[in-house]
């Protein structure tokens, strides 16, 4: 394991943020709440990042220049999105301390090294095979069979980059639309549900996870998450536990998602966990509101290198994601009693962006807990 960079940030230090979008403006809204500033760095020159920091890098990852320059500026560097390019963090990494360390990207940017990685910590994931060619395809149905996913092993997310392979028909065609040369190819589980567990750890090893969340899909983007998840005690307290096996396998610093499928067992419900996200996640966000400290300001505390919070719920809670046209509901749910609104600052909805979202939080014996528009 490698020796990880000593960081101890005090209040007025500088963070920069790799990548520019909701995840980015909401980390650097919870660490101004610290008295920490954040430096954000995005190619994009409508980063909504941009709109709640004083100083931003607009440039591409490729920019070496301009990486130097921002590492220059800030004490330590931190992202918000999995797909960091290896050799940006290599130069960052050379100049400040980059955290979560950048060798957590190897294992997370690719499906197969992390599927690998997980089943050799003795976790359960579903069935998988790797698949490079149409034949090797052909192969890898014989073994695991069908109905199976086929997923690219990098860059995918929100369901891009994956086929719900059903029967064999015209897989040569298939695979060629799926323009890859590497792909994975997984069991297709009948869960029960979905859920996943928000885990933080510092560099001394002290870990956090918030109460296991439910997530509902729809069209392979998350629409809805519920906190706590409708699972036994026993099981969330299995699934908590193996987030913070993955982290301290990881030897992590900062906020981590894994999620992961129930599915039904002999011996009752069993957990297998289908992906981890190196970064705070969109299940997390009910921690805005509905719990003693955010996802965002326990990632910032971690890789500033002071103390977790111990996270406390509040009360059953819901975040919707408002996403594309659902925009144009913002004005409604401002008027739901008890519902929070938070809008990321985009420009055009179109389908599938990820606009904003509210938080509903339930305190018991309160009435109309499900009015929404
Ligand atoms: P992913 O990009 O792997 O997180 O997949 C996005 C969503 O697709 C998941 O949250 C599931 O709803 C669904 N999905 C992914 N892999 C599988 C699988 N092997 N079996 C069934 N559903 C899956």
């Amino acid at each position: 394991m490698t020796a990880l960079p000593h960081v101890k940030l005090k209040p007025g230090d500088t963070i920069g943020i790799l990548g520019g979008g909701q995840l980015g403006r909401m980390l650097a809204t919870a660490a101004s709440r610290l008295g920490l500033r954040c430096q954000v760095f995005s190619p994009d020159p409508d980063s909504p990042a941009f709109d709640v920091v004083l100083n931003a890098t607009c440039a591409e990852y490729a920019d070496v220049e301009a990486l130097e320059l921002f590492a220059n500026d800030v004490d330590v560097i931190t992202y918000e999105f999995e797909n960091v390019p290896a050799a940006a963090a290599m130069i960052l990494g050379a100049r400040r301390p980059v955290l979560p360390d950048r060798k957590v990207l190897e294992t997370t940017q690719d499906r197969l090294a992390e599927k690998d990685f997980v089943k050799a910590l003795g976790i359960g994931t579903a069935d998988y095979a790797d698949v490079s060619s149409a034949a090797s395809l052909r192969a890898a149905i014989a073994r695991i069979g069908l109905p199976a996913v086929l997923k690219t092993r990098r860059f995918g997310y929100d369901g891009k980059g994956q086929v719900l392979l059903r029967d064999e028909a015209d897989l040569d065609h298939i695979w060629e639309e799926l323009e890859t040369r590497s792909a994975i190819l997984e069991t297709f589980v009948a869960f029960e549900r979905e859920i996943s567990v928000i885990v933080a750890r510092s560099a001394d090893g002290q870990v956090e996870c918030f109460d296991v969340t439910e997530n509902e899909h729809r069209d392979h983007i998350l629409k809805i998450s519920r906190a706590p998840a409708e699972i036994s005690d026993a099981l969330a307290e299995q699934a908590r536990g193996i987030a913070e096996k993955i982290a301290n396998a990881l030897n992590y610093v900062g906020v981590l998602a894994v999620e992961m499928f129930v599915v039904p067992g002999e011996r009752g419900p069993q957990l297998l966990v289908n992906e981890i996200a190196p970064r705070v996640h969109n299940s997390g966000h009910w921690t805005l509101d509905g719990a003693s400290i955010s996802q965002f300001e326990q990632h910032i505390r971690a890789i500033a290198g002071w103390q977790l919070g111990k996270p406390i719920r509040h009360a059953p809670v819901t975040m919707t994601n408002l996403i594309g046209d659902d925009i144009h509901t913002y004005e409604e749910w401002l008027t739901v009693p008890g519902a929070t609104v938070h809008l990321y600052g985009k420009g055009a909805p179109r389908p599938g962006r990820k606009m904003g979202h509210v938080t509903q939080v339930f305190p018991p014996n309160r009435p109309d807990p499900e009015q929404k528009p």
